[in-house]
């Protein structure tokens, strides 16, 4: 299934300000496993069913739409999954709507203090997790790991490689963005619009990729996370009338946001050929928007 839908992810061509874009729909690639999120998971379902695994685990905050991915591409390939939350007060409240997808999927959601989930990369909690669940394929928060960036690595075609200057992603924990950098070609830039704030991620990526024929900016982050501003809300509604595709207040509004932005000020030549990956998460989308 994964092959068949990578090759039919269609385009939409708009202009702002006299700079035409392509937009790539990986919104549009699932229902469900939609967007970034179902390049990440492409080669983490294939290794863990090749190794024998009939679980997954893995970790999220509230709004993640890599806890709604998983959980529904788990189902999908006949595996248990369990979701790691962030945020102990949730258990006693209603499900969000990402949450409750997740539930609806069949994942299993454990909720854990924001102390306990901010130790979810160290090496002394996960070697208790993985005695705690010896049986569960593990994959980390936002699902980014090698077998993430290398599925994002095809998300790029041979043609986007040749035809664009520009190549712009929404940025949360940078596994899409590291995938867009190796495949692309060393002419092409990578412009990454950061939904969290501070410069870390940058750090990061140094050390995802070798290449440095990109740039990370927070500038656009509205205030970090899951944060939103007025302006930002405007600014979907505005846009999503004027071109007629969805936008979400947590990652694509904001690329756009600051994409336009620049694009105002003059940054870009008027012949730049810009390729604008749209990476999904509708499912988040405010209802209120
Ligand atoms: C998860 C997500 C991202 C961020 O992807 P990373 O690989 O974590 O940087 C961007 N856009 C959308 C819509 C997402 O759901």
């Amino acid at each position: 299934m994964f092959e068949q839908i990578a090759q039919s992810i269609p385009y939409q061509y708009i202009s702002i300000d006299g700079i035409n874009i392509s937009i790539k729909r990986l919104d549009l690639v699932h229902p469900h496993i939609s967007g970034n999120k179902f390049f990440k998971l492409k080669y983490n379902l294939l290794a863990a069913r090749q190794q024998g695994y009939k679980k997954l685990l893995t970790f999220g905050g509230a709004y993640s739409n890599h806890i709604a991915a998983t959980a529904y591409a788990a189902q999908l390939f006949g595996f248990e999954s369990l979701g790691i939350i962030r945020g102990e007060e949730l258990a006693s409240k209603p499900l969000n709507t990402t949450l409750n997808t997740a539930q609806q999927f069949g994942m299993q959601l454990q909720f854990v203090t924001r102390e306990a989930y901010r130790q979810k990369q160290s090496p002394t909690y996960l070697a208790q997790l993985q005695q705690d669940y010896p049986d569960y394929y593990m994959i980390p928060e936002g699902g980014t790991n090698p077998l993430a960036i290398q599925g994002c690595s095809e998300i790029l075609s041979d043609t986007d490689r040749e035809n664009y200057d520009l190549i712009c992603c929404a940025v949360g924990t940078g596994g899409t963005i590291a995938g867009l950098i190796e495949a692309s070609h060393s002419q092409q830039h990578l412009l990454g619009f950061s939904t969290l704030k501070g410069d870390f991620l940058s750090r990061e990526l140094e050390q995802l990729t070798e290449k440095r024929n990109w740039q990370i900016t927070d500038q656009y982050c509205c205030g970090g996370y899951a944060k939103t501003t007025p302006e930002l809300l405007q600014f979907i509604r505005t846009f999503e009338q004027q071109y007629d595709f969805p936008l979400e207040q947590i990652y694509t509004g904001k690329m756009l946001l600051g994409l336009t932005d620049l694009i105002q000020q003059g940054t870009f030549p008027k012949d730049h050929r810009i390729l604008v990956i749209h990476s999904g998460g509708l499912q988040a989308r405010l209802a209120t928007l």
